[in-house]
């Protein structure tokens, strides 16, 4: 007799903490929050007006991502509803050369807000956040998954992306290698408007 083992490796996928264990309902009508960075004292805070749109979770190596995480978890929002309600003098912007400015706490690192100041950019107009950071919940709740295959960029073994990317789908995040379709054509209405 012959005892066929099948040879499956088991991926612990750890997509995101606040993903993995199961996202707060959307709430209509959701009022905002507060943004608060991760120090203990002196922390910044920002405050959002209003619910945020587009949440999704990203593995590009450029957006925020809390300890042992694969993907981070961002969202844009109004720059108009975004305000720095403390510790302003702890911010700093981490690459001034990037499209987008991301604002980080100088002493924890967090990022607390990502701001385009080309206008001509198809998404001016609006900053990027990361709703963890908020103690609110309803929260509009993420929709797909963008740039996964970045992931392998920052260390993800590539034999891994299956499991991966059955782990988003199971979430509910379709997994794309870019954008999602709408945000992708809403960026080349952008450029053949121009
Ligand atoms: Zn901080
Ligand atoms: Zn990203």
């Amino acid at each position: 007799m012959t005892n066929k083992t099948e040879n499956k490796v088991v991926v612990n996928v750890n997509i995101h903490p606040q993903i993995d264990k199961g996202m707060s309902p959307t709430l209509n009508d959701f009022k905002g929050g507060e943004l608060k960075c991760h120090c203990k004292s002196n922390a910044v805070t920002v405050q959002i007006i209003g619910q945020i749109a587009h949440n999704h979770a990203c593995g590009c190596s450029k957006c925020w991502k809390p300890e042992g995480a694969l993907f981070s978890l961002v969202a844009v929002v109004s720059k108009d509803n975004v305000k720095v309600t403390s510790n302003v003098d702890k911010l700093k912007v981490i690459d001034e050369s990037a499209a987008i400015k991301r604002f980080a706490c100088t002493d924890c690192g967090v990022h607390m807000y990502g701001r385009i100041d080309n206008t001509g950019h198809p998404f001016f107009g609006l900053d990027f956040i990361h709703t963890e950071l908020s103690a609110q919940t309803g929260w509009a709740a993420p929709e797909f998954a963008a740039f996964v295959s970045s992931i392998i960029e920052t260390g993800t073994d590539p034999k891994d992306m299956t499991a991966i990317r059955q782990t988003l789908t199971s979430q509910g995040l379709l997994p794309y290698d870019c954008l999602s379709p709408v945000l992708m054509d809403a960026i080349a209405t952008h450029i053949a408007s121009n």
